[in-house]
């Protein structure tokens, strides 16, 4: 018997709808003690689950789960000494813990990139409850970089569906017209 896939922790049960004014919660490492803690103000936005091999998986996970707050609302509240950025030349410079791996949160430092003024967040790593739930698969092919049995992937992406997450191996479309608006706009090809 093949062993039950885990997408990810946070909707192989299914997902909980938002809460309604949610206040946003903190964020906090997987250290035992002196916990790196990172504090969020309001909801998120476009939470999925990403299938890149850059974004933080929790231990078994075939994805992650990531979403973006405006970077305003993010501040490291305790322990920021123990952060690093994982890859220097990547876009989003991935802020981890050096002691337990976890990523707190992702940031754009070029002001020209479509996503600039966002930060990434996992909102698995606070423990407040009413988080928008994932709302879609983004880069689905990609697992297979990590590791992934290419046989599967029809299961993966059928599994993803029946979890009411639509598979997309880039972004989601309204993503995609968001990212190709901004280039447009930037090349004057569009006017505001
Ligand atoms: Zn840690
Ligand atoms: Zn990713």
């Amino acid at each position: 018997m093949a062993q039950a896939m885990s997408i990810h922790p946070a909707v192989d049960q299914g997902t909980k709808p938002a809460a309604t004014n949610f206040a946003g919660g903190t964020l906090v490492c997987h250290c035992p003690d002196q916990k790196v803690a990172v504090s969020i103000q309001g909801q998120c936005a476009h939470n999925h689950v990403c299938g890149c091999t850059k974004c933080w998986k929790p231990a078994g996970a075939l994805f992650s789960q990531v979403a973006v707050v405006p970077r305003a609302n993010l501040k490291v509240t305790a322990n920021e000494n123990k952060l690093q950025v994982v890859d220097p030349s990547a876009v989003i410079k991935r802020y981890a813990c050096r002691a337990c791996g976890v990523h707190l949160y992702g940031r754009i430092d070029n002001d020209k990139h479509p996503f600039f003024g966002l930060d990434f967040i996992h909102t698995e790593l606070s423990a407040e409850k009413g988080w928008a739930p994932p709302e879609f698969a983004a880069f689905v092919s990609s697992i297979i970089e990590s590791g992934a049995n290419p046989d599967n992937m029809s299961a993966v992406r059928a599994r993803l569906k029946e979890l009411g997450l639509e598979p997309y191996d880039c972004l989601s479309p309204a993503l995609m017209d968001a990212i190709a608006t901004h280039v447009a706009k930037a090349a004057g090809v569009l006017s505001r």
